[in-house]
This record gives C-alpha cells, sequence and structure tokens, in this order.
C-alpha cells in the first residue's frame, strides 16, 4: 500500500518559532520527525509539498494544481491524503470531488485547528486516520472510500456535503444534510451503504481543469436596499448569481426586489438558490415567498451546501457554453451533492 500525502499549507504544517512565538510552515518532506508514530502505519507513504499558503489564499488555479498533482500520481499510488488548510477545506473539497470524474481511489482532505508542532495538536490524529481512511481496504481489495472527503476530528464526510463550522472548536466541519462515512473511536467503522461505489474499471478516472468562475453571490437580510441588490445582479460578466436565502428558501415580495430577479432571469442569468440555514433544504413550494421566486425562474438548490452549490457552477460553466445545459444538471447528483 502507498499513500501520497500532498501538503498544499495551512495550520497543521506549522510550528511555532521559538524566538518570536510565531507559527511558520516547516518542511513536510520530514513530516516523520514530527510524527514519528507514522512509521508503525505498515504501509508506504511519499509526500509532494507546495509551497504552502495560507488556504484564504486558494484560487482556481490552485484546485487545478492539486487536481494535476493526483492526476499525474494516480496510477502509483492507492489513495491521496491533501492536507489544507481549514478556512476554505470544504471549498476545496466540493470542487474536487466534481474535477474528478470516475475517480476509484480515496482523496482524503485533512487539517488541524492546532499546528502539528504543538503539544495538543489535533493534527496528528487527523493525519494518522486519513492516511488509514486513504489506505483502507474491503474485500477484492478495493478501497473503502473512493471519494474526496474530509476526515476531521473523527468523523469522515462527503467533502461536497461538508461545511466548516467553529474557528474555536477540534471538532470544525459538519455534513448537515448527509451522514458521516466512516467514525473512528476504539475502531474505525465504514459506513459502506453511504459510500459512493468506485466506478468500473473501464471507466477511465478523467480530470476536469476548465473551470469558470463567473459567479456573484447574494445574501438576503432584512434591510437590504435596491442598489446593493442591483449592483450584484447587473455586475459584468456574470453568468449566475447564488441567493443566499431564509429558511426553507425564502425571499422578500417586494415589487422592487421581484423586478430585479426578473429581470437578472430575462437577462440569461442562472439564479440558483441556496438556504442560509445550513441543515435541512430549499422547498419552494412551502411558502408562497419561496414559490415566487420558483415562478420567476430561480433554481431551486434543495440541500446543496453553499461550497458545493458554487464550485459544481464553476464545473459546470466550465464544461457547458450554453447556461441551459448547466441549469439542467444542477439538481442532478453528479458526486452525491445534493439529495434528489
Ligand atoms: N487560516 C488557516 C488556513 O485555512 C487556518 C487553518 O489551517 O486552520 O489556511
Amino acid at each position: 500500500m502507498h499513500i501520497l500525502i500532498i501538503y498544499t499549507g495551512g495550520t497543521i504544517g506549522m510550528k511555532e518559532d521559538p524566538a518570536t512565538g510565531q507559527l511558520r510552515p516547516f518542511d513536510f518532506t520530514q513530516i516523520e520527525e514530527e510524527v514519528p508514530e507514522l512509521k508503525k502505519s505498515g504501509f508506504e507513504m511519499s509526500t509532494i509539498s507546495f509551497d504552502p499558503i495560507d488556504s484564504s489564499d486558494i484560487r482556481p488555479d490552485f484546485w487545478v494544481r492539486i487536481a494535476e498533482t493526483v492526476r499525474d500520481n494516480y496510477p502509483h499510488y492507492d489513495g491521496f491524503v491533501v492536507l489544507h488548510g481549514t478556512d476554505t477545506m470544504a471549498y476545496s473539497a466540493s470542487m474536487l470531488s466534481f474535477m474528478f470524474e470516475n475517480l476509484q481511489k480515496p482523496v482524503i482532505f485533512t487539517g488541524s485547528q492546532l499546528p502539528i508542532g504543538s503539544l495538543r495538536t489535533d493534527g496528528k490524529e487527523n493525519l494518522i486516520t486519513a492516511l488509514q481512511i486513504a489506505a483502507a481496504r474491503r474485500e477484492g481489495d478495493k478501497p473503502m472510500a473512493p471519494e474526496v472527503c474530509i476526515y476531521f476530528d473523527s468523523k469522515l464526510l462527503r467533502g461536497n456535503r461538508t461545511t466548516k463550522f467553529s474557528a474555536e472548536h477540534f471538532n470544525a466541519f459538519n455534513s448537515f444534510n448527509y451522514p458521516p462515512l466512516a467514525e473512528s473511536g476504539i475502531h474505525l467503522r465504514f459506513n459502506q451503504a453511504l459510500i459512493n461505489e468506485a466506478s468500473g474499471e473501464d471507466e477511465k478516472f478523467a480530470v476536469h481543469t476548465d473551470l469558470n468562475t463567473d459567479t456573484g453571490v447574494l445574501k438576503i437580510f432584512p434591510g437590504m436596499n435596491q442598489s446593493t441588490v442591483n449592483s450584484v445582479l447587473r455586475s459584468q460578466g456574470l453568468r449566475s448569481v447564488i441567493i443566499e436565502t431564509f429558511g426553507s428558501g425564502n425571499a422578500p415580495t417586494f415589487p422592487w426586489f421581484i423586478d430585479a430577479i426578473a429581470d437578472a432571469v430575462k437577462r440569461g442569468i442562472i439564479i440558483l438558490n441556496i438556504s442560509q440555514c445550513k441543515r435541512g433544504c430549499v422547498d419552494p413550494d412551502k411558502y408562497v415567498t419561496g414559490s415566487m421566486l420558483k415562478e420567476l425562474g430561480v433554481v431551486p438548490g434543495n440541500d446543496l451546501t453553499f461550497e458545493a452549490g458554487l464550485t459544481k457552477l464553476f464545473y459546470l460553466q466550465g464544461k457547458y457554453l450554453d447556461n441551459n445545459e448547466v441549469v439542467t444538471r444542477i439538481n442532478t447528483s453528479i458526486r452525491g451533492e445534493i439529495s434528489t
């Protein structure tokens, strides 16, 4: 068993500089010095280290770089662990899940809230268990979790269902609308029925690197004014806008708001409705304030996370020039990101 660790940055790869007390990235190729327990793992591992970034600086070209690193090394490894800052890990895991088609090997993202070089770090457990998950096999020597996942604080979550919800607790991620794929306690227990089956051997693994990020975001709030709304909906070059709505997908019924949305739809802009609530889904038929949006041509995002909705648009817009092609796929599950 051979696992590739791809180190991209974030808190996990930091150590305190004894002189200044500041956190600095350390040379991750020396990881076994920091985590000597890794020697007991019983499988081989190799490391590729990027110039580490804080994940708040993530950009689409960085996603392409991670995806290409997996693609170029795919035949030589049984699984991949991507070490990534926690701030945007849910965006990156969602994006990569769409970029990888017919993935047959685990790609497990992890990171930590405290640097691996600090005494109380959560990074060691996260790293060691993420590696074990990447290496875990079931009958027929098939990988247990051939998906893009996030492993954090004892839970394995589907990447494109995950959101970072705590800036402070070790338990920082949750997948509010989909149960954990595995939980680690004394035993590492996989919930096989929830894990995507790897596609057949003859379906070729493909990596899509054309992303189109011409998407805007409009968060609905009481007191928002017309010019703010128009400045988003009328931004130059937009193909789509996510409106972050209340509750089960509701928005105000003021005439100026309705007109602004109707006008954007008429101009061919995709408007995707995602709820500000983390658990539950957009149900446009529940209230007039939600059904009105559907009647205007707004696409209900069901139980997509914001991160998955955004990155799914980036992927679909990169793949299809015609917005109708994008719209017909938003509510269809491509990688298990949405309940249908
Ligand atoms: N700002 C850091 C990052 O996302 C936080 C972390 O790694 O936990 O890169």
